[in-house]
């Protein structure tokens, strides 16, 4: 362990202080011929406080109380965690401490699935901003961002705080909002058989037909598979009743009412994949539905990194006599180094070792497009693999 006061606390941003915890896990079989319900038990060890600071291009890193760095970029170890492996998640927490405060000398029980979609969320977040920079990965930029505008809002009820993941209004309208406009005393549809719909992403007005809307809106469906599916149905009524909207949840409801219009309605969307009802038409996702997408994926980034750092304050310092900044949880830490990580310019890679045990996901500037590996040895090992396999191919 490094005892010197380093650069980097000397340079950092904010700094927050918490407790590693311990971890049970409750598996309960709820109904036979279902997945067992996993439960896990928390509680914070105060005899392992843990002090975090961050700093620009070092990332968060748990440090020292002079200053030394144990264990540097906590965000790369977070986006290392492997999807949906509840223990590889409470070895995280065990050695980081809980998202949030939670009590020391009872157990607090948070519901296992819930805390790995919270995990994703943020691992979403960071995968977003890092497929919009450089190469832009649109399949990537789609997934991610329809993931954190179609699913619910989670919700961690603990002892003596609580916290929901970003609800965006977008979200909330998809999953409620069914107000079809009485269009039959329409002069245009008495005319044309048509209603015009100020669109954001076309730059015009474009005319839907009416009986294209009828039948969504009776539930009757189109021949479009999955028309009558409640989402889409609500998209359609937000498409054609919300013109005065908000311009970004607009921009957001203009895109996927053309991107599943044209190209698939979705069936399911998760964390790494969308599946559709039929199959989808991928030869219509246009270049102005990338563009977008792309101004929509930023809206998302940027309201999921102001919800979730909506409770930090500044402070000023009595004993640094310095300002200064109030994170008060891991959580919010998280997210405000993600605040800080500079879009474009510093982006998460992945090490191409496949046997990378040190800095799976490694900061690098957006522009060192030749590195690959976190560190010279996981180089060398992947160099001494392709070695081997050739020696193995002769
Ligand atoms: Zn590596």
């Amino acid at each position: 362990m490094d005892k010197k006061i380093s650069e980097i606390f000397l340079n950092s941003l904010f700094e927050y202080d918490g407790y590693a915890c311990h971890c049970e896990k409750d598996i309960e079989n709820v109904a036979p011929g279902q997945p067992p319900k996993t439960t896990l038990k928390l509680y914070s060890d105060i005899n392992k406080p843990l002090h975090f600071s961050y700093a620009p291009r070092a990332g968060l890193n748990l440090t020292g109380p002079a200053g030394g760095i144990i264990e540097k970029n906590i965000l790369g170890k977070l986006l290392a965690i492997p999807d949906n492996n509840i223990d590889k998640h409470i070895e995280f927490f065990e050695t980081y401490g809980f998202l949030l405060p939670i009590k020391n000398d009872e157990y607090e029980s948070v519901d296992a699935h819930a805390l790995m979609e919270i995990v994703n969320r943020i691992k979403a977040t960071i995968h977003l901003m890092n497929s919009i920079a450089g190469q832009k990965n649109y399949t990537n930029i789609l997934i991610m961002t329809t993931y954190l505008l179609f699913s619910l809002p989670i919700k961690l009820e603990l002892a003596e705080s609580s916290y929901t993941t970003c609800n965006h209004k977008f979200t909330s309208l998809l999953y409620t909002y069914n107000l079809f406009p009485d269009l039959s005393r329409n002069q245009e549809v008495f005319n044309n058989g048509t209603y015009s719909v100020q669109d954001t992403m076309l730059g015009k007005s474009n005319p839907i037909d009416i009986g294209f809307y009828n039948a969504i809106r009776s539930g009757q469906g189109t021949e479009l598979e999955g028309s009558k599916c409640e989402q889409y149905k609500h998209l359609v009524a937000m498409y054609v009743g919300l013109p005065r909207e908000d311009e970004n949840v607009r921009q957001i409801i203009d895109f996927f009412f053309h991107y599943q219009t044209e190209v698939g309605i979705f069936n399911e969307t998760d964390y790494r994949r969308i599946s559709y009802y039929g199959h989808p038409k991928r030869e219509n996702f246009t270049d102005e539905m990338k563009k977008s997408l792309l101004n929509i994926a930023r809206i998302v980034i940027s309201e999921e990194i102001n919800h979730n750092i909506a409770g930090i304050h500044p402070i000023y310092d009595v004993n640094e006599f310095a300002p200064s900044w109030q994170v008060s949880n891991l959580l919010q830490a998280l997210y405000f180094s993600i605040f800080y990580m500079k879009p474009g310019i510093e982006i998460y890679k992945e090490c191409k070792n496949p046997n990378c045990k040190r800095d799976k996901f490694f900061l690098v500037e957006a522009t060192r497009t030749n590195k690959e590996y976190c560190c010279v040895q996981c180089s060398r090992a992947a160099a001494s693999q392709r070695f081997r396999n050739r020696q193995l191919d002769r």
